[in-house]
């Protein structure tokens, strides 16, 4: 039950496969917050930016993907913050080497002082359409991306480079 409702961002650009602006809904800050809270562990987010190729809405957001369908809502720092504690204490099992290609470019992004940002996206993720987990590394700069496939969760190859990304490590 994906209750569809218009609406866009002015200024939305149009060359995503999946249309953020068309096939998720946006709701206002306190509802995604209290979504989330509603609805456990059962929902994944991403923090889209506005240069990202999978963002069609020309702005930041959060998008947050739910068995009661696919929200976003603009992106506020509080609400980054408190899904990001928690997806990151929703982690388990075995976490992986860090050690992989995806870590030396972003060293080599961060080196070079070259815009990034990256997704992680579990299986049946809206924004792969893929069956496995996948990291996606974007260069900002040039627009290009380059994807991985893993059969777990990344876990610990994914906090070694959001740790650059938030920079904690330079
Ligand atoms: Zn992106
Ligand atoms: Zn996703």
């Amino acid at each position: 039950m994906v209750d569809k409702e218009e609406h866009s961002f002015e200024g939305a650009k149009e060359s995503t496969e999946y249309m953020i602006s068309e096939d998720a809904k946006y709701v206002e800050y306190d509802d995604a917050e209290q979504r989330t809270v509603r609805m456990g562990t059962a929902w994944h987010h991403h923090c889209l930016s506005p240069e990202c190729f999978m963002n069609d809405t020309g702005k930041e957001i959060i998008l947050l993907e739910t068995p009661q369908g696919n929200i976003y809502c603009r992106s506020t720092k509080e609400l980054r913050e408190e899904l990001e504690g928690r997806a990151y204490l929703q982690a388990q099992g075995d976490f992986g080497p860090a050690d992989h290609e995806a870590l030396e470019m972003v060293k080599q992004f961060v080196q070079d002082g070259t815009p990034w940002h990256f997704h992680a996206t579990p299986p049946k993720c809206i924004l792969t359409k893929s069956n496995r987990f996948q990291l996606i590394l974007e260069n900002d700069a040039k627009r290009e991306k380059k994807e991985w496939s893993f059969d777990a969760k990344p876990v610990a190859l994914v906090r070694a480079i959001d740790d650059y990304f938030l920079g904690r490590v330079k």
